[in-house]
């Protein structure tokens, strides 16, 4: 899996300026990165080039199209449980309790239960959720053999060629992000439609919500609509208290939130 032409380039050239007598001196002053990003016209902000997708909970309507949109694109099996990405129905009832159903798990109520339903919910709202492309991701540290391995760019992805179907990675995500695909028996899940991200396009999701509830970008980026989102919300991960350090934010998001 040939994934990171850039850095093939980047690493030749601090090869050829370190022939150079003065050159070598500069890069071990100031850092082979910082020399590195500077050349090709970046930041030194690692971040900036980070990516990494923004949910605005507030504007999700529970459609299902990025749903939809993601197994098309990657040919996720149709049948449920197979999910590279999904939507949550969170329902907070007035007696406190919280129930958290997938979108299309299809439940069939009738519509006398939802009448009754509706009486007793406090309030309800969508969660759409996938892989957090966690920069301190566990199922990195338990593949035993490096097929799960994060990108220069921050995208954790799983090369088929090495999964030998353990399962490590399934059982570590505290996110429920990853599946074993029937077919190949190897891990699967988001992978932020890495084969369109790096030709400049948008992950499959985001280019088809119809609200724009979800953004994508490289997290430091000023332009990008991420960035954007950043300054004029206050972001929330899932699950902070685990250290994950998730790349995927959420604006608006509810305390009831899992
Ligand atoms: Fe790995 Fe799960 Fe984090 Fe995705 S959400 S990077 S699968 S631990
Ligand atoms: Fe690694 Fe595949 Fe095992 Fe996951 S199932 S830990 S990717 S070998």
């Amino acid at each position: 899996m040939s994934l990171e032409p850039k850095t093939e380039k980047r690493r030749g050239f601090l090869a050829r300026l370190m022939k150079l007598p003065a050159a070598a001196a500069l890069v071990s002053l100031i850092g082979p990165e910082k020399l590195l990003a500077d050349s090709e016209g970046e930041s030194s902000n690692p971040d900036e080039r980070l990516y990494a997708m923004g949910i605005q909970v507030d504007k999700c309507i529970g459609c299902g199209m990025c749903v939809d949109a993601c197994k098309a694109e990657n040919d996720v099996l149709r049948e449920p449980f197979f999910f590279r990405t999904w939507v949550e129905r969170y329902e907070i009832h007035h007696d406190g309790e919280v129930t958290v159903e997938s979108i299309g798990s299809g439940t069939g109520v009738s519509a006398l239960e939802e009448e009754e339903e509706e009486a007793l919910r406090l309030r309800s709202f969508f969660v759409p959720k996938l892989c957090n492309h966690c920069d301190n991701p566990p199922c990195v540290q338990v593949c035993p053999v490096g097929a799960t391995f994060k990108t220069q760019d921050g995208v954790i992805l799983v090369d088929s060629d090495y999964c030998i179907g353990c399962r490590y990675c399934i059982q570590a995500c505290p996110y429920g992000a990853r599946y074993l695909d029937p077919r190949t028996k190897t891990a699967d899940k988001c992978t932020f439609c890495y084969h369109r991200i790096t030709k400049g396009l948008l992950p499959a999701c985001v280019e088809v919500c119809p609200t724009q509830a979800r953004v994508f970008g490289e997290l430091g980026t000023r332009s990008s609509p991420l960035h954007r989102m950043k300054r004029m919300n206050s972001l929330q991960v899932l699950k902070p208290s685990l250290n994950t350090e998730p790349k995927v934010f959420y604006s608006s998001l509810d305390g009831e939130v899992r």
